[in-house]
């Protein structure tokens, strides 16, 4: 495996020979190239190997004819501190997703901290306390976006301001804490996005003790960025509401594993109707009481290629580069300039698809191969996954 560079950069990295390059873009999910040169973690150069510049590689992969994607983000997960979650009393679980192609985990709030403060101060030093300890440590090499604040009511303007200003650009799932009227939440929705601060509603059914009903009124009126599991952590909206907010709601759509899979399916081929595909992302909702599942987002994608008929190089966006573009991250597009976060996957060993794209569309998770964060391999051939068909290879410096 390859030894991170002293300073902790990847130094000019190639990898040649992909057999399949999934971009990440809806608009254009499969790129024709065959090569990546990455130079200290970032994207310079993708095509074919005759037309890049591969020379003097500190590390040079060969694919093998794997897919190379980018790496998987996680868009609604429940961290609390380091690589441990109280909810299932867990440990290695970021680690863990890693082995399931996930590279970026977003934090829809750290709820389950054991004590969780509820006071206003308190709500505010954990959500900062949360960002910076997350920026310090990477599980695995994992990115975790933490620190999204459980907001409470009494919060005033200057608190988002406060928050903003401390680094804070998240906010926790609206709803979980004792914000639940529609007006309330706009309120707070508006001072957040005054802010830069993105919102997510939790939508559906409560989740856990303390936590309410969101019904699709409230979703509509709060407004906020992401319309948290449209398909209920754990309990989802009747399948008509869900539809209506597809319609009526410009924002995010994310569905989430530990919600409801029937209507995942029926929110998914709604927004393809509509001709908004752009808009749906994916999360987990891990750890929760459903438990921590780090094949969650390879399983999210095989479920609504295979039951509502997505073409995987379409849903493997909904994991990558929407997410991205929704929540303005470097990561989850393979063009120049962006993180060198991939994914490199074959179709699972004995498989019925013929391919890696008609495996995931028959139902079967991928095998994962590989994993790169920032240029820098981070786990080979996964332990989770079914065993890829072939992995690739760090065939060393050029
Ligand atoms: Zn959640």
């Amino acid at each position: 495996m390859a030894d991170p560079a002293p300073t902790g950069k990847s130094g000019k990295v190639v990898i040649r020979n992909i057999g399949l390059l999934l971009s990440g873009d809806i608009d254009r999910p499969v790129l024709d190239a065959d090569t990546i040169v990455i130079h200290d973690g970032l994207i310079t150069a993708v095509g074919f190997e005759a037309d890049c510049d591969t020379a003097r590689a500190t590390t040079l992969i060969d694919a093998r004819g794997t897919c190379v994607a980018p790496g998987l983000i996680d868009s609604h997960v429940h961290p609390v501190f380091g690589d441990w979650t109280p909810r299932q009393s867990q440990l290695g679980w970021i680690e863990s997703t890693l082995h399931g192609g996930v590279t970026t985990m977003i934090s829809a709030g750290e709820v389950h901290l054991p004590g969780r403060p509820k006071d206003i101060v308190g709500l505010k030093a954990l959500a900062i306390t949360a960002q910076r300890a997350f920026d310090n440590f990477r599980p695995g090499g994992v990115k975790v976006l933490a620190g999204a604040p459980i907001i409470e009511t009494g919060m005033v303007e200057s608190d988002f301001k406060e928050l903003a200003a401390a680094g804070v650009g998240l906010l926790g799932e609206i709803g979980l804490g004792s914000v639940k009227a529609g007006a309330e939440a706009a309120q707070m929705v508006k001072w957040a996005r005054q802010y830069g601060i993105q919102s997510t509603i939790h939508t559906g059914g409560p989740s856990i003790p303390g936590s309410g009903l969101i019904d699709k009124d409230v979703v509509l009126e709060a407004d906020a960025d992401i319309i948290g599991h449209i398909n209920g952590g754990h309990t989802s909206l009747p399948e008509a509401h869900v539809c209506e907010l597809c319609e009526k709601s410009s924002r995010a759509i994310e569905i989430v594993h530990n919600g409801n899979e029937r209507v995942a399916i029926a929110a998914a081929q709604m927004a393809l109707q509509l001709k908004c595909p752009h808009r749906v992302i994916l999360g987990t909702d891990g750890p929760a009481g459903s438990g921590v599942q780090p094949l969650g987002i390879l399983r999210m994608v095989a479920l609504l290629s295979s039951l509502a008929n997505i073409p995987a190089e379409l849903v493997f966006c909904f994991a990558t580069g929407n997410t991205a573009r929704i929540r303005q991250l470097n990561c989850g597009l393979i063009e120049v300039g962006r993180d060198a976060d991939f994914v490199f996957m074959d179709r699972a060993q004995h498989t019925a698809g013929r391919t890696l794209l008609e495996s995931v569309q028959l139902g079967d998770i991928p095998g994962v191969g590989m994993v790169m964060i920032d240029g820098i391999v981070r786990c080979g051939r996964s332990r989770n996954t079914p065993p890829a068909t072939e992995v690739p290879v760090v065939v060393g410096a050029h």
